[in-house]
């Protein structure tokens, strides 16, 4: 087929690999003049960690990430532990990999590149329509339109013109910036460490690796988090870096050395977190994939693997079968069941860690944190956080699993 995806984000560059692979014509379109990654760092989960590995990508990520084991997380002023996650916690060899945005962009696009797929920068798309032959087109700024694609795919994110969307943002969103992590640090090794101050304040600290190279050399770095509410950003922006440091190390002080290295408001970027989910994700010649099918918080870390899941799992469908609406269905049903878990998982969790509430924080830091550490109950945890709850790679696993038949689809596609 002829496919064109529109946004050469996570899930488009993921989706332009395996559909290239599957010996598919594809062509990204992006607004940006040169392919570029936003924002710091993520979590790659084991999901996540699964469908880079089908793509080849696996050992390239852990040379570049950094391994996380747990996620750990205390009350700032009594000390009181109000998270632990182990990923191990249900047996194992289970774990996160901390990335640089940018170290998981350089990899997925230069495999997409590698494949075959084209990429034509500075198309900003404005919509799709309909076409002779019932195919259809990406139509762009400035009155331009694509030429006919058997397919298009939308991996435009949050913000797609393609989609439908209510007011999906959320009171609190975060600052984020990217700072060394010494060898000497005082903070836990292959750990995601956070403090809070009920659920109005939490700042947070992520080994992400390194963005140096493609052998993973270069500084290790860590991502660090401020939860803000929206509306006190430019509150923020007017009161400088010197007054808001002085907040920071009120709740962690050991993160002064680290804080020493922010010295402009501009390595700071404000994110706007948001939640929705689509309820079309499939549509005549047009399917949704990441965030614009479905967008959460990033409390749990799931969002770049679920945009993964759904570039695998529509490869998959599409492989499945010629023709074009039955693969839509079947790649529907095969993401439909984790995404609304993962949607109703995200909507419960998130005000207990970012709110006004003062009951939320509360619960969390009396009755579920000492819950938390039951083993069933750690289990579960660790399974949610690893995005393995739902079993969302077990209906779709079935080339990983099956080396014959992934080395000869690799073969066929050159
Ligand atoms: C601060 C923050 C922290 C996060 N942390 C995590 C984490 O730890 N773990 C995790 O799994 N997820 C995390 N997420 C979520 C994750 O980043 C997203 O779920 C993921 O990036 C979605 O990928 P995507 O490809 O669907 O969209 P995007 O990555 O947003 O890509 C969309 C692409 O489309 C292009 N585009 C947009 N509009 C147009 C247009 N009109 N025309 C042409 N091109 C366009 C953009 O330039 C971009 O290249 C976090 C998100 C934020 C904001």
């Amino acid at each position: 087929m002829d496919i064109a995806i529109a946004g050469a984000g996570i899930a488009g560059l993921a989706a332009a690999s395996f559909l290239r692979r599957y010996g598919h014509r594809v062509v990204i379109y992006d607004q940006l003049d040169k392919p570029a990654p936003v924002g710091s760092g993520l979590i790659i989960q084991p999901t996540g960690q699964a469908v880079l590995s089908a793509l080849g990508l696996g050992e390239a990520l852990s040379r570049r990430g950094a391994r996380i084991n747990r996620l750990f997380g205390k009350v700032a002023k009594s000390g009181r532990t109000a998270l632990d996650v182990r990923f191990d916690a249900g047996g194992g060899e289970t774990f996160g990999i901390g990335v640089h945005r940018a170290a998981l962009f350089e990899l997925l696009f230069s495999a997409a590149m590698k494949s075959g797929a084209e990429f034509e920068p500075l198309h900003e798309v404005t919509g799709v329509a309909a076409c002779a032959g019932g195919k259809a087109v990406l139509e762009f700024a400035n009155s331009r339109h694509s030429p006919p694609y058997d397919l298009i795919v939308d991996a435009l994110g949050l913000r797609s013109p393609l989609i439908e969307r209510e007011n999906a943002f959320l009171d609190y969103g975060a600052l984020w910036a990217n700072i060394p992590l010494t060898e000497n640090t005082a903070f836990m090794k292959n750990t995601l460490e956070q403090r809070y101050e009920g659920a109005r304040k939490t700042a947070g600290l992520m080994p992400i690796g390194s963005i140096g190279g493609y052998n993973g050399d270069g500084a290790p770095l860590a991502a660090f988090f401020w939860s803000l509410r929206q509306d006190q950003y430019v509150r923020w922006q007017v009161d400088g870096l010197d007054a808001w440091k002085g907040d920071v190390l009120a709740l962690w002080p050991a993160l002064e050395t680290h804080l020493e290295t922010l010295q402009n408001p501009e390595q700071l970027v404000f994110a706007r977190y948001a939640h929705h989910t689509n309820r079309t994700p499939v549509e005549d010649r047009l399917v949704h994939i990441g965030d614009s099918w479905h967008a959460a918080s990033p409390q749990l870390g799931q969002g770049a693997n679920m945009a993964l899941l759904d570039a695998y799992g529509l490869a998959q469908s599409i492989d499945e079968t010629a023709d074009i609406g039955d693969a839509l269905a079947t790649y529907k049903q095969l993401r439909q069941r984790h995404i609304w878990l993962y949607q109703i998982i995200s909507q419960l969790f998130t005000p207990f860690y970012q709110s006004d509430s003062r009951l939320l924080p509360w619960l969390r830091d009396t009755i579920a944190a000492p819950l938390s550490q039951l083993p069933p109950v750690a289990a579960v945890l660790s399974s949610m956080v690893a995005g393995t709850l739902g079993a969302p790679l077990g209906l779709m696993d079935r080339r990983v699993a099956d080396p014959s038949r992934r080395d000869a689809v690799q073969r066929s596609s050159g």
